[in-house]
């Protein structure tokens, strides 16, 4: 879901600070960064923050606004589209955010779309006005890790967040005109729980009919917490056989018209993509051909798919 972000930087008075990750999409965006790291920085799947020792901390409105000024210096107005990072830009006070969107407009006015991440949590703690300020300040997209519905994952994967408050973030969301990327991490439920993660995340997706679904595939990394849970016995990993009939599971159990549902991401063993719900057969016997192939090519394909993020 992620890739690193790297800015060429000229001499300037104040040089603004650079974000840890943003989504792939973004790679030609102008990045601003508005807070440090992640305020949860608990899930036991992650830990990219730690990696790239990025403690979480706020930073001051002046501060901001001088980045943006300062990137304006460098590059001048040439960005189409612009991300405002690190983890959960969404924490932070309505007004601040306002503020900041308004700046970056008015300095960047050919941008024609910003986007950010955004904790389930902390959508769900604002009014939908207040997202709909955020929304006509500038904010056009919100991805938002969901990884599963299933409060059983949610719990083991110390995620910080409900199946509840995933619908009513969504809906909120939804409503106040902003659109919503829900991201779906498969493997998370393992061996164990992976029919109830497929079932229970459709479920979620089902009720908000998010603009996007978007598919990424686990990846352990040796320094994780969750390397310690798989090395110890407590989660048993997902196959890659599994891993393709949780996909298959997951569209099977949707019902979201309108939703475009895509595993747009090297690491997914199938790249299924299509609007719910007309393209909804077509995206299951896409899966069922592969699933019918010889054991051996099935294999071969396992074997040659990157697995990192
Ligand atoms: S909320 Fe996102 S960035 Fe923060 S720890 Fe969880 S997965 Fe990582």
């Amino acid at each position: 879901m992620t890739s690193r972000a790297i800015f060429p930087i000229k001499n300037t008075m104040h040089e603004p600070e650079h974000l840890v990750i943003r989504p792939p999409s973004e790679a030609r965006s102008l990045l601003v960064r508005t807070v440090r790291g992640c305020n949860w920085n608990r899930c036991l799947f992650c830990g990219i923050y730690d990696l790239f020792g990025t403690p979480y901390s706020t930073r001051s409105l002046d501060e901001v606004i001088k980045d943006i000024d300062a990137l304006h210096d460098i590059y001048g107005d040439i960005f189409k589209t612009a991300f405002i990072g690190d983890a959960n830009p969404i924490s932070l006070d309505t007004e601040f955010l306002v503020t900041v969107l308004t700046h970056l407009r008015e300095r960047f006015p050919r941008v024609q779309r910003v986007t950010s991440y955004g904790r389930a949590s902390s959508l769900q703690k604002k009014t939908v006005e207040e997202l709909r300020a955020i929304h006509e300040a500038g904010l056009d997209r919100v991805h938002v890790g969901l990884e599963s519905g299933s409060d059983a994952v949610l719990k083991l994967q110390v995620k910080g967040t409900n199946q509840k408050q995933l619908i009513e973030a969504g809906l909120k969301t939804m409503l106040s005109g902003m659109e919503l990327s829900y991201y779906f991490l498969s493997g998370l439920g393992g061996q164990d729980l992976w029919e109830e993660h497929a079932r229970e995340s459709a479920r979620v997706f089902t009720e908000v009919k998010p603009h996007f679904i978007r598919v990424r595939r686990l990846y352990i990394h040796p320094m994780s917490r969750l390397m310690a849970k798989l090395r110890s016995g407590e989660f048993r990993e997902q196959t890659p056989e599994g891993t393709v009939l949780e996909l298959r599971a997951l569209i099977d159990h949707l019902d979201a018209e309108g939703t475009t549902f895509t595993t747009d991401h090297a690491n997914n063993y199938l790249q299924v993509h299509g609007t719910l719900n007309a393209e909804k057969t077509a995206m299951l016997g896409m899966i069922d051909s592969f699933l019918a192939l010889p054991e051996h090519r099935r294999v071969e394909h396992y074997n040659s798919t990157p697995s990192v993020i």
